[in-house]
């Protein structure tokens, strides 16, 4: 797994069905994250009704080429706004997270899909799914934000 930018290493095998989310070590809730990049796609959500449009509009610090935040661990110096997931802050955050997010799906109390590089042992298999959204985005710096409606698109699952 050495082209995984996340140390997955060292973890009991399947620790996620035999934890709750806010019993997990810090290293095993990072260890969750697929690397889909679906979450930092921007959304378009209706006022009235709740819903919440996926775009391909990608925050501005997304790499398109490696499906990953170019700057994560400085990121909230040039993204003020990017959410912290937390176990104590998923609730707050499940209604719009991507349907296949692994942080979602625990805490809806459901497993983890058979692509998930926690049971794969590669980060690529996410891709290889087609659920992921590398090479498939346009950056926000490039588009005014009115524009971000000709880009809503169907979540890849
Ligand atoms: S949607 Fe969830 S699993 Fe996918 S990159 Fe974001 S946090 Fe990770
Ligand atoms: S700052 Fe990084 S992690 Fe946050 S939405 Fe942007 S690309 Fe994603």
């Amino acid at each position: 797994m050495s082209d995984d930018p996340i140390d997955r290493s060292g973890l009991s095998p399947r620790f996620w069905e035999d934890k709750r989310l806010d019993e997990m070590s810090g290293a095993e809730w990072e260890a969750l994250c697929d690397g889909c990049g679906k979450c930092c796609l921007n959304k378009l959500e209706d006022e009235d009704t709740g819903e919440v449009a996926l775009t391909r509009v990608a925050c501005r610090l997304f790499d398109d080429a490696t499906c990953r935040c170019a700057s994560y661990d400085t990121r909230h110096a040039f993204v003020p706004e990017c959410i912290v997931l937390s176990p104590k802050t998923i609730p707050d955050h499940a209604y719009w997270l991507p349907s296949t997010c692994a942080y979602r799906l625990l805490w809806e109390g459901r497993p983890l899909p058979d692509w998930h590089p926690l049971l794969t042992g590669t980060p690529d298999s996410v891709h290889r799914a087609g659920v992921s959204v590398r090479g498939q985005t346009v950056s926000e710096v490039t588009l005014d934000e009115d524009e971000w409606e000709d880009h809503i698109i169907d979540e890849p699952v």
